[in-house]
């Protein structure tokens, strides 16, 4: 019998399911997750290795071995309540169902490889994955808060997006990062902050284009904003993406508009789009901001419209009054992010003269603007944009700003 939460709609998701761990866990006699998934629009894949199970998952896996329901609760805390990982520390578990976890595989699906502190309090995590493929992820202390954290975490190695500014989409898709990946990064980044600090915000700001990877992020939103677990409000996560619309609509449906949407614009006419960003000819701006007029927002949300800002490309003042004209009746907030340099293109940020006057232009036509600064910049870290350093794609490194 297959687990009622996974049903498996693709041929990675089959794959992914046959290593997600025993067998005998996965497919024999489960029981209904308590938690019932309601994602509209299909279920969610099974999870790709034994963290990303939810509570129910671990309840119909427990009680498949032969023990009570409540150890798959309690399994399900120690792993994304407590960040323990490690069965031998499950200290209220039987040595037996410890060494079963042993046994299922149970424990960090990527290491650390190294941290780097910056003079602000950035710290940027750079993690492995067993495969050797390397990524980055970025926690980020509130300017005037240092306890409240920002975390950007990675969805993918590489990107298939193309973008021409980005050092990501230079480089291409290497992988799919699995969802007990993405969700790794969180209790990963957990465990760098000192006993005062917590992490409030999450965002889906680092290498990749989160919506090209949607089933294993699905199932990370899920499990980052379990009540039982890292139990963050979906309204502090925010998902950003370049526009790939249909996913807008999924994630709409999903998740009922809770979770925080942000669009990499970039541009506000289709040519000037298309020549940065190449998802522009498939979709175009038109359909994009109609999927942003679809996309169930509550009352007081608003979609966070980033705006990379690149020298004699975008910043005109006729650009920002063409996306006053073009995000009309979209409740949104812009951040202007001034384009950090990668050595694959020539393209950079205007003065910040020019930030400032470009952000005035749109302010006095009535939208609300920030300017993205730029943080851990002596670390090379931050979201937003993906440098590779040296001649090897591995050593994949954040800067920019959030
Ligand atoms: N793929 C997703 C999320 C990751 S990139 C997306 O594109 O939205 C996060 C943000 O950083 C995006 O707005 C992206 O366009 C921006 N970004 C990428 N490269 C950048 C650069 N060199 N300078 C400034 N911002 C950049
Ligand atoms: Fe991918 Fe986003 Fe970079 Fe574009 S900006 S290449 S979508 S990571």
């Amino acid at each position: 019998m297959l687990c009622p939460l996974g049903r498996l709609s693709t041929p990675s998701a089959r794959l992914r399911r046959s290593q997600a761990g025993s067998a005998d866990c996965v497919q024999s006699k489960l029981l209904p997750g308590k938690e019932a998934v309601k994602l509209s629009s299909e279920p969610l894949i099974a999870p790709s290795h034994p963290i990303a199970r939810l509570p129910g998952e671990w309840e119909a896996c427990v009680v498949g071995w032969g023990e009570p329901a409540y150890r798959g609760r309690q399994i399900f805390d120690w792993i994304h309540r407590q960040g323990v990982l490690d069965p031998g520390e499950m200290t209220n578990l039987p040595k037996s169902l410890r060494q079963r976890l042993e046994d299922e595989g149970v424990g960090w699906p990527m290491q650390v490889v190294s941290v780097h502190e910056s003079s602000d309090g950035t710290k940027k995590l750079l993690v492995a994955m067993p495969d050797g493929e390397r990524v980055e992820t970025v926690l980020l202390p509130q300017i005037d808060d240092a306890h409240v954290v920002t975390q950007c975490i990675s969805s993918q190695v590489g990107c298939a997006m193309g973008c021409v500014f980005c050092a990501s989409g230079v480089a291409g898709l290497k992988r799919q990062m699995t969802d007990a990946e993405i969700v790794a990064q969180v209790l990963l980044g957990r465990r760098q902050l000192t006993p005062d600090q917590r992490i409030r915000n999450v965002v889906f700001m680092g290498m990749g284009e989160p919506l090209h990877n949607y089933e294993a992020v699905a199932r990370a939103l899920v499990l980052l904003t379990h009540p039982a677990g890292i139990d963050l409000s979906k309204r502090r996560v925010t998902v950003s993406t370049s526009g790939l619309v249909r996913q807008i609509d999924r994630l709409g449906r999903d998740f009922h508009g809770q979770v925080q949407l942000a669009i990499s614009l970039h541009a506000v006419r289709d040519a000037d789009r298309s020549r940065i960003m190449p998802v522009n000819r498939k979709h175009g701006l038109e359909e994009l901001t109609d999927a942003l007029r679809r996309y169930p927002l509550s009352k007081r949300q608003r979609i966070t419209i980033e705006y990379t800002l690149i020298e004699g490309v975008n910043d005109s003042i006729r650009d920002a009054a063409e996306m006053v004209e073009l995000l009309r009746g979209i409740p949104v907030k812009v951040n202007l992010i001034p384009m950090n340099r990668i050595s694959a293109s020539e393209l950079r940020a205007p003065s910040g003269g020019h930030v400032t006057r470009f952000q005035e232009e749109l302010t006095r036509r009535g939208l609300s603007v920030f300017i993205r600064k730029t943080r851990g910049d002596d670390v090379a870290a931050a979201c937003g944009q993906l440098a590779f350093h040296g001649e090897s794609r591995r050593s994949a490194t954040h800067r920019g700003s959030a």
